[in-house]
């Protein structure tokens, strides 16, 4: 593999591996790397990757290597502490949360001593806490160069010493984000590079089609009205023109929200603009919007923070207004609800021509790895998905000896995945496989539903710490699984992969069901649909693929070291009863297979 991402960075060619778990992939693609006198971009789909190469892996080989390479790390904006917001929420605090309030007071102490600006490094602030919004940049709120703090700002510093790196770390959201604003030539912050390494790489179809698409979000328009009210209170609040205006237009943004019913669900954007409520409610927003940035112009003269987010207040109209037209072909358009906001998005459904433009015109080297990117041994849909054609491709197996480390137990007798038993039966199982491995457990889900069913049926019933996603960050329950060494960790998604646990801790997984996206989803169907219109198999194609390289991560999870032992359990009967079963079971380890639960049990209780 090394050699292989060498040939790619001396000539500038395209570079795909599949490495299994423990095979080194992070050294392959640090020693050519390191070794080559030209500039590159590292991407990770983590931040805890990201920091690991940063912070340990990268010093490590230097050091080994004799290389003095000047090497920076470089997040997504919304990492940094925006010192201009931070200050004028001090000064007039926001909100009478008390909540933020603290977490403002933390944030502000933070500021007098850090260097880098890293919220990171913030302790006692969560990835999800409250006050991120009020003090953090985004491409939305920042004022560039007409900032007054822009001399000191931790953004433009990181940025500085990316440009002056040999070698800069960042990830891929941060890696879309700019080839989409590069477009607009505004806010970008990634320098250019010699040679790109995409580690993580089966993430990124997925993220590349956020990002070359369009969406809004009321989420943006709230920050935007909270932004605009700072400036009426601190600057000019005799207009009190401006104040009622910022009023009437928040209460149509929470009506805009609330014309969809429940949380949490995806649906097709189409289909909604039938329906008169939510039409009228748009309507609204839009025309609140256009009020808004009248009044404003009348304010321009009396306070030079207006201008930035009068020019967003005309942007967040236009992309409104294009929502309603949803005749352009090639994209899905669909929407995306949680429990505050509203998320309107417009999202091409192939990526491969926008990528292929953009690796045209950097004209540098490529090189994509991950543990998960074949599907039955072949890089095919990996490839063809970003429109790639790799002058080096290779498989690399994982070195475990997962015959003699782990067993797959497809148990009989289970009901179908859909059939209302189910999470009883899961229930029953995971009692018994927690048991037997005494706690150290994950129970990976595909449904919030039936991970909640299952908590309930559980909670009463394990004498193991439980923890279940949502209860804290992730950061936080995983530290806390560890540290009990005997606890059991439900989750969905997102605990399906980045997840390294290593030893003792976890000997056992559970996955309830094959991890295919829901035929409801509307991009899926618009996929779907766009695959059938140009002869392809849509199951074949799209839905299996993406499902086999799911259940890879999750599978992932159980052995993670020579050493390691363990039981991967999987509830879901079409493993053996469908045909498709057959291509799930070759793209996994070779683990011993066995469908009589007492034997998986007997592993476990074996486990030293
Ligand atoms: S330049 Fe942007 S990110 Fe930096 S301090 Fe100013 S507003 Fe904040």
């Amino acid at each position: 593999m090394a050699e292989m991402v060498h040939a790619a960075i001396e000539n500038k060619s395209q570079c795909v591996v599949e490495a299994g778990t423990g095979t080194g992939k992070t050294f392959a693609y640090l020693i050519p790397v390191l070794l080559s006198d030209k500039k590159s971009i590292i991407t990770t789909g983590s931040k805890a990757l990201q920091e690991q190469l940063y912070h340990r892996d990268l010093p490590q080989l230097a050091k080994i290597l004799n290389k003095g390479r000047k090497v920076a790390l470089l997040k997504g904006r919304a990492n940094y502490l925006c010192t201009y917001r931070l200050e004028q929420h001090v000064a007039h605090v926001p909100t009478d949360d008390p909540d933020v309030m603290h977490q403002l007071a933390m944030v502000a102490k933070f500021a007098s001593q850090t260097n880098t600006g890293d919220l990171a490094d913030c302790v006692g602030i969560e990835e999800d806490a409250k006050v991120l919004p009020y003090v953090n940049s985004t491409a939305d709120n920042c004022l560039g160069k007409e900032c007054p703090d822009y001399a000191e700002c931790y953004i433009r510093k990181a940025r500085i010493k990316a440009m002056e790196a040999d070698i800069v770390v960042i990830n891929h959201h941060l890696f879309f984000a700019d080839m989409a604003v590069k477009d607009s030539g505004f806010a970008e912050l990634m320098p250019d590079a010699d040679n790109y390494i995409f580690d993580e790489a089966h993430q990124i179809p997925e993220i590349a089609s956020d990002y070359f698409g369009d969406s809004i979000s009321t989420k943006q328009l709230v920050a935007l009205i909270n932004d605009l009210r700072l400036i009426y209170r601190s600057d000019i609040p005799d207009m009190l023109q401006l104040g009622n205006t910022l009023n009437k237009l928040e209460t149509a943004v929470a009506d805009l929200r609330l014309a969809f019913a429940g949380e949490g669900s995806r649906g097709d954007w189409r289909e909604s603009l039938t329906s008169k409520t939510i039409c009228d409610a748009l309507h609204r927003v839009i025309s609140d919007l256009d009020f808004l940035y009248k009044v404003l112009k009348l304010c321009l003269d009396r306070s030079d923070k207006i201008e930035h987010p009068f020019e967003k207040v005309l942007q967040f109209k236009n992309q409104l207004e294009r929502a309603f037209d949803t005749t352009q072909t090639g994209y899905s358009y669909w929407y995306e609800t949680t429990r505050r906001f509203l998320t309107i998005n417009i999202t091409p459904l192939n990526v491969a021509n926008k990528f292929k433009e953009i690796i045209e015109r950097t004209q540098a080297s490529f090189t994509f790895a991950s543990a998960t990117l074949s599907v039955n041994d072949s890089l095919d849909h990996f490839n063809k998905s970003l429109g790639l054609k790799p002058e080096h491709q290779l498989l690399v197996e994982s070195p475990f000896d997962y015959e003699n480390q782990a067993v797959l137990c497809m148990p009989r007798y289970l009901p179908e995945t859909s059939d209302d038993m189910m999470p009883h039966s899961l229930v029953k199982l995971a009692k018994e496989l927690i048991k037997a491995a005494k706690g150290r457990t994950f129970l990976l889900f595909t449904s919030y539903r039936v991970m909640h069913l299952v908590y309930e049926g559980l909670s009463t019933a394990t004498e193991y710490p439980l923890f279940m996603q949502g209860q804290s960050s992730k950061r936080i329950i995983l530290e806390q699984f560890i540290r009990h060494g005997n606890a059991v960790l439900m989750g969905t998604a997102s605990f399906w992969e980045g997840v390294d646990v290593r030893g003792d801790a976890l000997s056992c997984v559970l996955i309830d069901k094959l991890p295919f996206t829901s035929p409801d989803d509307p991009l899926l169907q618009a996929r779907m649909k766009d695959c059938e219109l140009t002869g392809g198999e849509p199951f074949e194609d799209i839905q299996l693929p993406q499902a086999i390289i799911n259940l890879k991560q999750g599978v992932g999870r159980l052995i993670r070291d020579h050493s390691d032992k363990g039981v991967l359990v999987i509830c879901d009967n079409r493993l053996v009863t469908r045909k498709y079963g057959q291509t799930f079971l070759q793209s996994l380890p070779n683990m011993r297979r066995t469908r009589d639960f007492q034997s998986a049990l007997q592993f476990l209780e074996n486990i030293e």
